[in-house]
């Protein structure tokens, strides 16, 4: 319905028209109350006709109106205004939704048929994701998200547009040919075809939409941003319907040298055709963006991968992976400056055990293999500024390492052999992004990747034997003592790892000629990294003489054998990982003794800890005290 500038809709003042989509024109107005300008969209008369489908449009304008993030645009309220209270007064009753009022251009505007920068392209899709994630939360599907319905403000803020109101405009779920997008109501075919382009392959089969849907429509759009192109716009609507259906665009990396293989695994990853193999959530898409933003920068140099196994005998306890920054070590180094103390922060607050852990490609973003209180081993991913973590949706899976091209390698099916320390499983490929791994060997103790991720290094057990093997296969060292935790070096030149020989460990090193050397004797082995020059090996060990004081040194080790201390801790120090600026991943293991008593004929425990780790000494013949340690 036109109307002119100037018309009023009850407290609403007509000031100009803004555009017309499928499912009304909207305008811009003023709300005369409250002196505040707004954009009003006037949707069409038969929507209303039936009193049940208004009551429900209402309902749901509610919770589309508590929707409050910046990602979004706010909708403030959906009004009937009687003809009556229009001027000039009408026959008719008008149906409105009153909205923000934005001040910019669409998406579709804004690329203009070209492809946005990574880093654009990147940003917006983030903005995008979290407004996905925060309407997703509150059970509010899209259901029509394409360009033209995604707003960029003039200073740079992207809002979706338009939340929900697919589904407001449509009948109920099931009922034949009502899940077609509102612009079916266009009337040109470009219009049709276009919206089309944006649904996922179970909207055009007239399956119910869900959060996955607005994930693949989602996707559409990111790989649009990135290269200029639509994903699935085809000459007809068959056609279209067809390449949603059953094509996959083509790869980004021929239409963009730019983009990162970690956005281009993740774009294909919403746009997988099963709803099953996507995203599970708006949340999961816009935590991995957010990886994916943090590595698209300078390409990356090195830093690699390994796990460990190690035994841990009974006792629950809290693991937390922290951030040492100790860079003043490295570029200090030749001066007698003290560097300053390092600051630390804190990753995970579960109860449980952490595998292993390596910073991810962006040196931000931490990826760990753990098992959570009494759950299997899993893969998560955690960023600094998050408390939260979330699993990768590997099944039985822990973690080797991660290689600089963001890919995942990890020991599937973790057994463990009668010596309890020999902990072997599968070692498998999989993308960061998501898939499905792709197994490699069997029975692998430890793996790293290559610094430039093409080739993996094992260490595994062959014939009574423990061996180095780089790249698989070739064997570089071989013992009959145990190996433990070896890492490939920044340059890919070197192995380092510690030979545990029973009374004492040493740190070794192999070349790739098989020629190795001892740099430092120990009493015991916990964990090493390469420095990220390559120039020294950083290891955790307990403090000499001091395993009942519970005190572990970080310590560093030169190519020549020469240590330094960087850190003294009071407690068990684990080393995970360290960043190629300098920052070390470390757990701290906390064993937490509990004693509790059953009286006979109780049903429940009580608690009879005293301080921290009580141990059971005696009980007295009576059974009314106990003795503790
Ligand atoms: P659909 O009906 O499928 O959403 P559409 O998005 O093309 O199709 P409308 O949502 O009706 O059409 O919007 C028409 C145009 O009005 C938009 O393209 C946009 O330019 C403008 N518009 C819509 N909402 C606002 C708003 N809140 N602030 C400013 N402009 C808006
Ligand atoms: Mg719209």
């Amino acid at each position: 319905m036109p109307l002119d500038t100037g018309t009023r809709l009850g407290p609403y003042e007509i000031l100009a028209p803004l555009g017309a989509g499928g499912m009304g024109e909207v305008f811009r107005a003023r709300d005369g109350r409250v002196d505040r300008i707004v954009a009003i969209k006037v949707l069409p008369q038969e929507l209303f006709e039936d009193a049940e489908r208004r009551a429900r449009f209402e309902r749901e304008a509610r919770i589309l109106a508590s929707l409050n993030h910046p990602g979004i645009a706010v909708l403030y309220s959906f009004e009937e205004i009687p003809g009556a209270s229009l001027v000039p007064p009408s026959a008719s009753t008008l149906h409105i939704l009153v909205m923000e009022l934005l001040e910019g251009e669409t998406l579709r505007a804004a690329l203009g048929g070209a492809k946005l920068s990574t880093k654009r392209a990147l940003d917006w899709a983030r903005q995008m994701a979290h407004g996905l994630a925060a309407a997703h939360e509150k059970g509010v599907i899209h259901r029509d998200l394409k360009p033209e319905n995604v707003f960029l403000t003039k200073d740079g803020r992207i809002k979706i547009l338009d939340f929900g109101l697919a589904k407001l405009t449509q009948a109920e779920e099931g009922s034949s040919g009502t899940n077609l997008p509102t612009q079916t109501r266009g009337t040109e075919p470009g219009v049709v075809m276009g919206t089309l382009g944006y649904m996922s392959p179970e909207q055009v089969k007239g399956k119910p939409a869900d959060a996955r849907s607005d994930i693949f429509s989602f996707g559409a759009i990111l790989y649009e941003m990135l290269s200029g192109q639509r994903a699935f716009h085809r000459e007809t609507a068959a056609e279209t319907i067809s390449a949603i259906l059953r094509e996959d665009p083509p790869d980004l990396s021929t239409t963009n040298q730019n983009v990162p293989p970690g956005l281009e695994r993740l774009v294909a990853h919403c746009l997988e055709k099963n709803p099953e193999q996507r995203f599970h959530s708006a949340h999961d898409l816009a935590f991995d963006l957010e990886s994916v933003a943090g590595t698209s920068g300078a390409p990356i140099a090195s830093v690699t991968l390994a796990s460990r196994a190690r035994p841990r005998l009974g006792a629950a306890f809290v693991l937390a992976g922290l951030a040492a920054a100790f860079a003043a070590g490295f570029v200090a180094r030749g001066f007698r400056a003290a560097p300053p103390p390092p600051a630390f922060k804190r990753l995970t607050f579960r109860r449980g055990m952490v595998w292993t852990a390596r910073f991810a490609p962006d040196g931000q973003t931490v990826v760990y293999g753990a098992g959570w209180e009494a759950n299997p081993m899993e893969v998560y991913l955690t960023r600094p500024e998050s408390p939260e973590s979330r699993p990768l949706g590997i099944a039985d899976a822990s973690l080797f390492g991660v290689s600089p091209t963001g890919e995942l390698a990890v020991m599937l099916h973790a057994h463990t052999s009668a010596r309890s320390y020999e902990r072997s499983g599968t070692l498998a490929r999989v993308p960061l992004a998501g898939g499905s791994p792709r197994p490699i060997i069997e029975d692998v103790r430890y793996a790293d990747w290559s610094p430039d991720g093409r080739e993996l290094m094992v260490e595994r057990i062959v014939a009574g034997k423990h061996r180095i093997e780089f790249p698989i296969g070739k064997v570089l060292y071989e013992t009959t003592f145990r190996i433990e935790s070896p890492r490939i070096s920044p340059r890919g030149d070197l192995i380092a790892f510690f030979e545990a020989k029973g009374d004492f460990t040493v740190i070794r090193v192999v070349d790739l000629a098989g020629k190795s050397r001892t740099l430092v004797t120990l009493l015991d082995w916990w964990n090493l990294a390469w420095s990220p020059d390559g120039s020294e090996i950083i290891y955790a060990a307990p403090e000499t003489g001091a395993s009942a004081a519970d005190v572990t040194s970080l310590q560093a080790v030169t190519l020549a054998g020469k240590s330094r201390l960087l850190l003294r801790f009071p407690g068990t120090l684990e080393l995970h990982d360290v960043s190629r600026d300098g920052r070390i991943l470390l757990g701290i293991l906390r064993f937490e003794y509990q004693l509790v008593g059953l009286a006979a004929g109780a049903k429940d425990g009580r608690e009879l800890s005293a301080l921290d780790g009580s141990w059971l000494s005696g009980l007295s013949s009576d059974g009314k005290s106990i003795l503790l340690t």
